[in-house]
Parts: C-alpha cells; sequence; structure tokens
C-alpha cells in the first residue's frame, strides 16, 4: 500500500520523537509490504524562525493532501513572550481548523508493568483501558456571543454554550463507532440535570442507540464521572462527551496512567487526514539530550494506522510490541524508579523496532 504521512516535528523533543516514529513506520513498511512516503513540514517556534509565522501556508498545504498528520510538539520558553499569532500553540490551533478535526481520541491505558507509577493504588488502575472522546469545535469555548459588559450592577461576562443537533450526532455516532470496535459499551456524559445542551445530547444519544443495539448505552452525569475516573476506572471502555468536560476529564484520565511520556492522542475530521499526536508538550527542559520517551508517540502511530489507515493489524502490532518491551523492564528516565537503568530515546526506539519484528515474524 502506498501512502503520504506529512510529518511535523515542531519544537524540544519533537523533532526527536517523530524520528524515531519515522524509524518505526519504515519498520512496518518492511514486515507488511507497504510503501509510506514522508513530507516534512515546519510549525511552531521553528516555523515562526525560519518562516515568520507559526504555520506556514506550505505545512497547510501539505497537511491537507497528506493521508495522515504525524505531529511532535510546539513551543518553548523562546517564543513564551510572543503575542497573540505569534506563539506557537496559534500554529497547532490553526492546523486542527484547517484540517477541520472535530473529535479527539484519548486512549487511557494501564500497562500492567507501570501500574505502579499511578497515583492510584495499583488495585484500582489494573486493567484500565478506555477510550475518551471529546468534542472539538462546539460548545463553550467557541459560542458567541461573548466578551464583557457593563450590566446593572456592573462589570458582566458571557460565554455561550451552543450545539447544533448535527454537531451532537457527529461526535456520537463516533463514539458508538468507537465502541463497537472495542468492548462495545459507550457511557456518554452530560449535565442533563441542568444544562438544556446535556438534554439534547443525551436524546440524540437516546435516538442513535437504536441504530446500534450491539452497543451498551449509559449516561453518566459529569461530575459523577470525574469521581468514577478515580474511583473505578476499570470500568470504561468508551467514553464520549462535549468539549470542556471532555478537556478536564481527559486531563484527570490522564494522570491515573503514571506518566506523560506514555500518552497518545488522535483528532479526527469527517473526511480528510487525521492529526495525530502525544499528548505531552516540546520538554524544553530535556530537549536535546536524548531523554524523551518515544512510546507516546509510537501509540499515536499505531492510532494512525488504526484510525486514519484502515489497517488494525499493523496498529495491533505496534501495541503489542510496546507492551512487550514495557513488560520487560525498558524504561526511559520519565518511567524509571531510582536505582533502575534506563534506555535512551534511541534504545528505545530500537527495542520497540526489535519487538516490532519478533512479533511480526513469529
Ligand atoms: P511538557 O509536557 O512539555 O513537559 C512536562 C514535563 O514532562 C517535563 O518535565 C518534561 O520533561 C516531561 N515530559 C514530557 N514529555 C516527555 C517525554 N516524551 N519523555 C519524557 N519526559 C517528558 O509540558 P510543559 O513543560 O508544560 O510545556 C513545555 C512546552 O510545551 C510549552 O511551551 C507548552 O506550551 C508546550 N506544550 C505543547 C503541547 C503540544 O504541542 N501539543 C502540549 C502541551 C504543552
Amino acid at each position: 500500500m502506498e501512502k503520504r504521512i506529512a510529518v511535523l516535528p515542531g519544537d524540544g523533543i519533537g523533532p526527536e520523537v517523530t524520528q524515531e516514529a519515522v524509524h518505526l513506520i519504515q519498520t512496518v513498511d518492511g514486515l507488511f509490504g507497504h510503501h509510506t512516503e514522508f513530507a516534512y513540514g515546519k510549525i511552531g517556534g521553528i516555523a515562526i524562525d525560519e518562516e515568520g509565522t507559526p504555520l506556514p501556508q506550505a505545512t497547510v498545504e501539505l497537511a491537507s493532501s497528506s493521508d495522515a498528520v504525524l505531529l511532535g510538539a510546539v513551543g518553548g520558553p523562546k517564543w513564551d513572550k510572543g503575542q497573540g499569532n505569534m506563539r506557537p500553540e496559534a500554529g497547532l490551533l490553526g492546523l486542527r481548523k484547517s484540517l477541520a478535526v472535530y473529535a479527539n481520541l484519548r486512549p487511557i491505558t494501564v500497562f500492567d508493568s507501570l501500574a505502579h507509577a499511578s497515583t492510584l493504588k495499583p488495585e484500582v488502575v489494573k486493567g484500565v483501558d478506555f477510550v475518551i472522546l471529546r468534542e472539538l469545535t462546539g460548545g463553550l469555548y467557541f459560542g458567541q456571543p461573548r466578551g464583557r459588559r457593563e450590566g446593572d450592577q456592573g462589570l458582566e461576562v458571557l460565554d455561550t454554550l451552543l450545539y447544533s443537533e448535527v454537531e451532537i450526532e457527529a461526535i456520537l455516532r463516533l463514539g458508538f463507532e468507537t465502541a463497537r470496535k472495542r468492548n462495545k459499551r459507550l457511557t456518554s456524559v452530560d449535565k442533563a440535570n441542568v444544562l438544556e445542551s446535556s438534554r439534547l445530547w443525551r436524546e440524540v444519544a437516546e435516538r442513535l442507540s437504536a441504530d446500534y443495539p450491539d452497543v451498551e448505552l449509559s449516561h453518566v452525569l459529569v461530575d459523577n464521572a470525574a469521581m468514577q475516573i478515580v474511583k473505578n476506572p476499570a470500568q470504561f471502555d468508551v467514553l464520549v462527551t462535549e468539549n470542556m468536560f471532555g478537556d478536564i476529564l481527559s486531563d484527570e484520565a490522564a494522570m491515573i496512567t503514571g506518566s506523560i511520556g506514555l500518552l497518545p492522542s488522535a483528532s479526527l475530521s469527517q473526511q480528510g487526514p487525521g492529526l495525530y499526536e502525544p499528548v505531552h508538550g516540546s520538554a524544553p527542559d530535556i530537549a536535546g539530550k536524548g531523554l524523551a520517551n518515544p512510546l507516546a508517540t509510537f501509540l499515536s502511530t499505531a492510532m494512525m494506522y488504526r484510525y486514519s489507515l484502515n489497517l488494525p493489524d499493523e496498529a495491533k502490532a505496534i501495541e503489542l510490541a510496546v507492551t512487550t518491551v514495557l513488560q520487560s523492564g525498558a524504561r526511559t528516565a520519565d518511567l524509571a524508579l531510582p536505582g533502575e537503568s534506563t534506555y535512551s530515546t534511541r534504545q528505545m526506539g530500537d527495542a520497540v523496532r526489535d519487538a516490532l519484528k519478533r512479533g511480526v515474524q513469529q
């Protein structure tokens, strides 16, 4: 199979982790008989320095004409004082907008061999494996009108929580489809006891569930969801929710896995390429030192195979290789316990690629 992947390394550790992922994709190519073309583009701080903008038009064009986009991370102290559109993050927001990604998928997986690294007790996090699906383009973060105004009693502020039924249906349908590919349990998170938007959300979820009789639908209020994620996170399969609830719950859930270096994400559009990136930032404190953990980017690459390239076997092979390497005791510095020996970024990359070859050739 011939595919074109846009690679946007960005800043800090972004180039280090994406470089390892490119080698990983080349290994997958060799093992499964594919051919991948890589198209490199600039984004974030490096694009500000070299092109005068965090998102050059050339990057937008190569991203939107590719089958999928693999991104490292953007930002760093050098650009912290930039104003408005001259900040690295503006490049990322602009890219998400230009790709029209409307859904963010974050798997929350606790590897058995790392259960001790969680802030929760190992027996609570054992077997945790769920996905949070967050609506990305609507709700309180984008609704109009918004702003400040003078009221009868002084200053007033206003934000608007607006959703169309079409937007709600799109994300919920993706929730059902995602659950169907997993353990067929969908938990819809809302605040239907208070919010009108949540009441429509719940109605649409109920209506769609008739199309997915094989998926078990349940509803949980967002405050209860926040409690359940720390009380019994192993109960979930797929959680689907609106933009702001998802923003908060996905960061809460991320922390129970124990390391930011292990968290992948995918942002999906209705038709165009998906955007795949680790959840972590550019980690300027360790950039250029060979200390970065590439596993979040590897797991994002696995998601790319599953969701954009429709190659689930390749996705599973990568995930299995990561699990095998962690079980073998290999640790980058962020995962190691005091006194444990550590792997560099390249050594971890090599270990996963070797495990991938062994797993596929068996
Ligand atoms: P960060 O995620 O970059 O780093 C937080 C801590 O986690 C640091 O100690 C870092 O060394 C460690 N860490 C992160 N990723 C790691 C990895 N793969 N391996 C080992 N250790 C890792 O968050 P921050 O320090 O708040 O932000 C640094 C910069 O990144 C800022 O400019 C911020 O705006 C930007 N940022 C970008 C994104 C993105 O590109 N999506 C996301 C978050 C932050």
